[in-house]
């Protein structure tokens, strides 16, 4: 990046909000990526939107991130600013007429506990999902047959601008794995849920339920981005993938989960160029063999070619 835009840069942020050639690894369930060239970590909504504005006005590569749990980065990294919300954007607070407010960058498993000490029922299904609320939104994380569309009240969010902009749950315009907020590119601050009243040790249970099937299914003993393909209309992805007889297919350090096939895990060291081929290898033989297209559900950030 221009040295000019990294002194600008320093005018919008403490210096201790700023940190240079970030490797991304550290920064993704993946464990896999390159540097990024710069890593912001504003502390106010005033600050986020201030950068929003600069690096539209400079046409600044930027992305934010949350857990980095839905995303894989180029082994070369993004020569840009990556903004993380997720240690000063972590409050969650009750409301006086029962809904809860929680930031971008809260843990689902924080706002699952927060809501089940309440005695608040519904977010079970997201406790045991890896993400911040910011990224959980934007794609309308679900699983067991919940989904954020089913809770969310309200979403505040700025847009490409740094303006603010409120979207009732309609606003949001959920579907599977999408929302408004990834569409048109808006930056989730905050949402507020509404829950339905439950009792502490039901939902305790329900939840601890999920969370056994989890580590049955899952092969959480592994790096990985969760499930990497979308659930094609009719069809598992991991079934499709088993049925192919790419079980435990490995190029380098990635591989097809042998646990899960809909996975694919970074078995040992796998840099992103491996997890690529992994992943573009099951999309052919998944496609050749039975005709179904599997869309990737894990994000890429950064230069793959
Ligand atoms: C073991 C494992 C299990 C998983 N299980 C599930 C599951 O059951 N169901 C499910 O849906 N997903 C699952 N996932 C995937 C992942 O946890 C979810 O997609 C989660 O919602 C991603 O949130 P994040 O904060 O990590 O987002 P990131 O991975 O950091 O980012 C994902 C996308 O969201 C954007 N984003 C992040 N924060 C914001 C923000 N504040 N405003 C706007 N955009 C933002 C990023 O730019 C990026 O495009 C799993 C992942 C793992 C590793």
């Amino acid at each position: 990046m221009k040295e000019t835009l990294l002194e600008e840069l320093k005018t919008l942020l403490n210096e201790d909000s700023i940190r240079y050639n970030e490797p991304m690894s550290k920064h993704t369930t993946f464990r896999i990526g390159g540097n990024a060239a710069v890593m912001v970590f504003p502390k106010t909504v005033e600050e986020i939107s201030a950068l929003l504005k600069w690096k539209e006005e400079n046409q600044v590569p930027f992305v934010t991130v949350g857990n980095g749990s839905n995303l894989l980065v180029s082994d070369k990294g993004f020569d840009g600013v990556v903004m993380k919300l997720q240690s000063n954007f972590n409050e969650i607070k009750m409301e006086p007429d029962g809904k809860i407010t929680a930031q971008a960058g809260c843990s689902l498993y924080k706002l699952a506990l927060f809501a089940r000490q309440h005695g608040l029922s519904g977010l079970e299904f997201a406790g045991g999902i890896p993400g911040t609320v910011g990224g959980a939104v934007r794609m309308n994380a679900g699983a067991y047959d919940g989904e954020m569309s089913q809770v969310i009240e309200q979403v505040v969010a700025l847009d490409g601008n740094g303006n603010r902009k409120v979207f009732s749950k309609e606003e949001c315009r959920f579907g599977y794995r999408r929302s408004i907020i990834k569409e048109e590119e808006y930056y989730v601050v905050e949402a507020v849920f509404q829950l339905a009243k439950g009792e502490h040790d039901a939902i305790k249970e329900k939840q601890e339920g999920f969370d056994r099937l989890r580590r049955q299914k899952q092969p959480l003993e592994f790096p990985s981005a969760g499930s990497t393909f979308k659930r094609p209309q009719g069809y598992f992805a991991g079934k499709l993938i088993q049925d192919a007889g790419l079980r435990g297919y490995q190029v380098g350090g990635a591989a097809v989960s042998e646990k899960h096939c809909g996975f694919v895990i970074n078995k040992e060291k796998a840099t992103a160029k491996e997890v690529m081929q992994v992943i573009q290898d099951v999309q052919s033989e998944v496609q050749k063999q039975f005709g179904v297209t599997l869309e990737m559900e894990v994000e890429k950030i950064g230069d793959f070619t």
